[in-house]
């Protein structure tokens, strides 16, 4: 089983050594051919404006939302999140819109660029989520599909789940906490072999995909 993780920009780097820090292999996508059995993406964090023109360039597009609807876990940090969201504040043209949420971009302003905190997120066990956010997105409205992971002491929501779907707000990768990369590999590994799980949920029937 191993995932993939866009690296065409961003810092795809944390999260590959994230991932083998766990002992899961993770490989760079660049071009659609990288994706060829990969069980899960992660889109990191960096520039969503950089990270949508090069996701055209190499047109990666259609092959991630191919992936998404196979129901293999996509996970996006910052960034990451702006190009799942359906819906980005102020109306730029979404990217991969498979999260039903609204996000809006550099949400903090300029004195609060960039800030740390610690984030209760029950999902993921008593043990709170070291927060690093920078020039970080929000989310503005859920879908009812959508289920919220963390929000900040104001309400603020900073990190959302729908299916096979997760977004933070956050960089886990850079703050050394495995457990969302952890439940994105459980995820995959689940969507390989959906075994006799107790409580699974429905997957939808995968496509194969042709190489293009
Ligand atoms: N501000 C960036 C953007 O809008 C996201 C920042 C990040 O990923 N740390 O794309």
């Amino acid at each position: 089983m191993k995932i993939g993780v866009l690296a065409v920009q961003g810092d795809f780097i944390e999260h590959i050594r994230t991932y083998r820090s766990i002992g899961v292999e993770a490989v760079e996508v660049r071009l659609p051919e990288h994706l060829d059995g990969v069980s899960g993406l992660t889109l990191p964090g960096g520039e969503s404006t950089a990270m949508r023109r090069l996701i055209d360039r190499w047109g990666l597009r259609q092959p991630i939302l191919d992936l998404a609807e196979s129901g293999a876990p996509i996970f996006g940090t910052c960034a990451g999140m702006i190009l799942l969201a359906r819906e980005i504040a102020g109306g730029e043209e979404p990217v991969l819109p498979l999260l039903d949420v609204t996000v809006q971009r550099n949400a903090f302003g300029r004195q609060l660029d960039s800030f740390e905190g610690e984030l209760a997120v029950p999902m993921l066990g008593d043990e709170p989520v070291h927060g690093v956010f920078i020039r970080a997105p929000v989310i503005d409205r859920v879908g009812e599909a959508v289920e919220v992971m963390a929000q900040l002491d104001d309400g603020r929501i900073v990190a959302v789940r729908e299916r096979n779907i997760i977004a933070t707000a956050f960089h886990p990768e850079l703050a050394g906490e495995t457990r969302f990369h952890r439940l994105v590999a459980t995820m995959a590994a689940e969507h390989d072999d959906p075994g006799e799980g107790s409580g699974r949920r429905h997957h939808p029937v995968r496509r194969d995909r042709t190489p293009r």
